[in-house]
C-alpha cells in the first residue's frame, strides 16, 4: 500500500486506469495518497509529489490542529480506531459485563447505563489491551527467534510520549496501548525496535544496521506511525488535483 517515501513522508501510490495523477491528503490522519495512470514511472510520481509538498504540509498541519482541539467523550457516532481502521462507536446498555463487538464499520461498546466518560474509556482500553497483548505475543515469539535474543517480559502501558520502551538490564519491554489503533505493521516495527535494543542500547549506526537487516522497510512503518494522530473526531475531505 504505502510504497514511496518523499521528503520523509510515506505516500500511498495507487496505479489505476486513469488519465491524470490525483493527489489527496486524507482525513483524519493526513495520509497522503496519489492515484496515478498505469503508464507513469516512479520518477514522474516523485516529481509530482515534490512539486505539491507545500500544499501537502499545509493540509497535514490543519488536520493536526483540528485533532488537538477535539475531545473524546465516548458517545455514539464518535470515531474509534482499531489496527488503523476507523469504526463508528455505538454505546449499548443493559449488559452485565463490559464488552466490545465489531460488526461491519460499527464498534459496539457494551457498558452500564449510567457509565461516565472515564468508565467508557476504561472499558474500551481494557479491550484494546487484550487485543494488543495477543498480537505482541506473536510478534515477540517470531522476532526473538529470528534475531536470537530473549526478553523477560513484555507489557502494555498507556503512554503519552513513547511508542515503546526497553529496560535492557531487566530485559523488559513496554508497548504503548495506543498502538492498537495503528496498523499492525506499526506494532511489529515497535516490537522489533525494542527487541533490537537488547542487541544495541543506543540509536547508533550499529542499531540502524540491525534494523535495516531485520526489517528493510522499517523507515516506512515509522513514518506511517507518526502520521497517525492518536485521537481525533474531525472529519473532512480535502483533495488536490
Ligand atoms: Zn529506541
Amino acid at each position: 500500500m504505502v510504497n514511496e517515501i518523499v521528503g520523509g513522508m510515506g505516500i500511498q501510490v495507487i496505479k489505476k486506469n486513469i488519465k491524470n495523477m490525483h493527489l489527496s491528503v486524507l482525513p483524519p490522519n493526513g495520509i497522503v495518497r496519489v492515484s496515478v495512470p498505469l503508464s507513469v514511472d516512479d520518477d514522474a510520481i516523485r516529481l509530482f509529489i515534490v512539486s505539491k509538498i507545500g500544499w501537502i504540509k499545509k493540509q497535514k498541519e490543519r488536520f493536526k490542529n483540528q485533532a488537538r482541539q477535539s475531545e473524546r467523550r465516548f458517545i455514539d457516532g464518535e470515531s474509534v480506531y482499531v489496527w488503523g481502521n476507523r469504526y463508528r462507536l455505538v454505546i449499548k446498555h443493559g449488559s452485565k459485563k463490559n464488552r466490545v463487538e465489531i460488526k461491519g464499520d460499527r464498534l459496539y461498546l457494551y457498558v452500564r447505563e449510567k457509565s461516565t466518560v472515564k468508565q467508557r474509556e476504561a472499558a474500551l482500553n481494557k479491550w484494546y489491551r487484550e487485543l494488543l497483548k495477543k498480537e505482541i505475543t506473536k510478534f515477540v515469539e517470531i522476532w526473538q527467534r529470528r534475531i536470537g535474543i530473549k526478553v523477560d517480559s513484555c507489557r502494555v502501558k498507556n503512554m503519552k510520549t513513547r511508542w515503546g520502551t526497553c529496560n535492557t538490564v531487566d530485559k523488559r519491554i513496554w508497548i504503548n496501548l495506543q498502538l492498537a489503533k495503528k496498523p499492525l505493521s506499526c506494532l511489529e516495527y515497535i516490537v522489533l525496535h525494542e527487541l533490537t535494543h537488547l542487541l544495541e542500547e543506543s540509536h547508533n549506526e550499529v542499531f540502524v544496521a540491525y534494523m535495516d537487516k531485520f526489517m528493510p522497510d522499517w523507515r516506512m512503518r515509522k513514518s506511517i506511525l507518526n502520521e497517525y494522530i492518536l485521537d481525533y473526531m474531525y472529519e473532512n475531505k480535502l483533495d488536490y488535483e
